[in-house]
């Protein structure tokens, strides 16, 4: 199979100019102007030819922060691997990144064993997986190499947060970053403070303050800011690099940029949730619980921050934290917010919502647009070239975007298995039209072309400590 992309205009995080693609097989093998059949020093002869005119041509978007299918408060993510993965292709999200979760008390290898149960035959674009460590004692720590050279897990992920199921202390910490830095990989931190948190739910439940505004009021943002810092300087101690996963606020950016005067490795994710939502949408009663995840959206105050930070390269990445539950799920803490599922719906929203709300407002470049979309999430987890950029020897992991087709969002028309959207009725600008997948064309025209099984769990390589 060979495919000619004609006269699109290609966008990477340093280049933006007109110009002809041609794949084959798996990946692309010539970027010029005119390509075409016969041409002297290029076989371009290819099955199937695409008019881009008028197009832009960027990489597959890669989502390194989704949970499919995922275990969690009693229940399961409504998303699996296969809704999942083809809600983010028809996004223009070619990769994600899911989350294993250790069980405290069972080995990483078991862990791995389950999510491979569900996942394996069952996505239809890429993943790969990093590895939450919940428990890290003597056994953990062995298998912590073999996953970095053998399994292509590089990142494992840490929870300051959710005390008795995920979270784990400092001296476990400092361990993990110990062994995590000698074998070349990263930790990731969901960073807050999970004992102040716990003793705000509870003050707030034996008052009987239960609506979701209160798993607001029970995570301010010192919680956060607390946190980030406390894990920047364990990073910086240890000198092992670290990646904080859904930043939501000043306060704890400025508690990174502080930190980062002492001289370490850290990157900064937010979602974009946190970049166009805002915490008033919990005075909603329960129709607030749609929004309920951790942590909580915050203030206006706090989205200037966050488009500030990324555009001073401060914040490198804008993920989900993909993890979708039924309205029926969600029910389940009608009377109590503290049993509300924690995670909202956006794998499919996130490149269009980006693109709308950052590019055509003018908040970000469209090179700034594709580099925290799709490329710095490559290179910070060990998949570029491979993915992130479109190059010669690179996959051919390629959206064609119309940027001034309009559209509305609603959970009728989405494609993930969840039955709300909490983006219901937001006019967009821009949309995906077609997307390529390993030189297959995997959507084209709001169609999915592949099946499940199409998705490759992808190896990755040990960790960049700069970008
Ligand atoms: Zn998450």
């Amino acid at each position: 199979m060979s495919v000619l992309i004609k006269n699109g205009r290609i966008i990477t995080p340093d280049a933006d100019y007109t110009a002809d693609i041609f794949i084959e097989g798996e990946t692309i093998s010539a970027i010029g102007k005119n390509l075409s059949a016969g041409q002297a020093g290029l076989n371009v002869k290819a099955n199937k030819e695409i008019d881009a005119s008028g197009m832009l041509v960027f990489p597959g978007g890669i989502d390194p922060h989704v949970h499919l299918d995922m275990p969690f408060m009693g229940t399961f993510s409504s998303d699996t691997h296969e809704t999942g993965t083809r809600a983010a292709l028809f996004g223009g999200t070619t990769t994600v990144i899911d989350f294993v979760l250790q069980t405290q008390g069972k080995s990483l290898q078991s862990a791995l064993d389950d999510w491979n149960s569900r996942a394996k035959g069952n996505a239809v674009g890429d993943y790969s997986f990093h590895m939450a460590v919940t428990d890290f004692n003597e056994n953990t720590k062995k298998e912590i190499k073999h996953f970095i050279e053998e399994e292509g897990i590089t990142s494992f992920k840490t929870f300051m947060a959710y005390k008795g199921a995920l979270m784990i202390d400092d001296r476990q910490m400092i361990g993990l970053m110990e062994e995590v830095k000698q074998h070349g990989g990263l930790i990731n931190v969901h960073a807050t403070n999970g004992d102040m948190i716990d003793y705000l739910v509870q003050k707030h439940r034996e008052e009987k303050k239960l609506s979701p505004l209160y798993h607001y009021l029970s995570q301010p943002e010192v919680t956060e800011a607390e946190a980030s810092e406390r894990f920047v300087d364990m990073g910086n101690y240890t000198g092992c690099p670290g990646y904080i996963v859904h930043l939501t606020c000043e306060g704890a950016l400025n508690a990174v940029r502080n930190a980062t005067k002492r001289n370490q490795h850290v990157f900064v994710e937010t979602c974009i949730q946190y970049l166009i939502l805002d915490a008033s949408l919990y005075e909603k009663d329960f129709e607030g619980a749609k929004w309920v995840m951790s942590p909580p959206l915050r203030e206006k105050k706090d989205q200037k921050t966050l488009w500030a930070g990324i555009n001073q390269g401060l914040v490198n990445v804008v993920a989900t934290d993909h993890c979708p539950f039924m309205w029926e799920q969600k029910l389940m803490g009608e009377k109590d917010f503290s049993k509300i599922p924690n995670g909202h719906p956006a794998i499919e929203n996130r490149m269009e919502l980006l693109y709308s709300e950052g590019v055509a407002k003018n908040k970000i470049t469209l090179n700034k647009y594709v580099e925290v979309a799709c490329t710095n999430p490559a290179k910070i987890f060990g998949m570029f070239p491979r993915k992130g950029t479109i190059a010669v020897g690179s996959d051919a992991d390629i959206v064609i975007f119309d940027p001034n087709k309009k559209h509305t969002i609603s959970a009728k028309t989405h494609h993930m298995n969840v039955d709300y959207s909490g983006y219901e009725g937001w006019e967009v600008t821009g949309k995906v039209k077609t997307v390529l997948l390993r030189g297959e064309i995997a959507i084209d025209n709001n169609e999915c072309k592949i099946e499940k099984g199409f998705g490759k769990f992808i190896k990755r390589n040990k960790v960049a400590q700069n970008i």
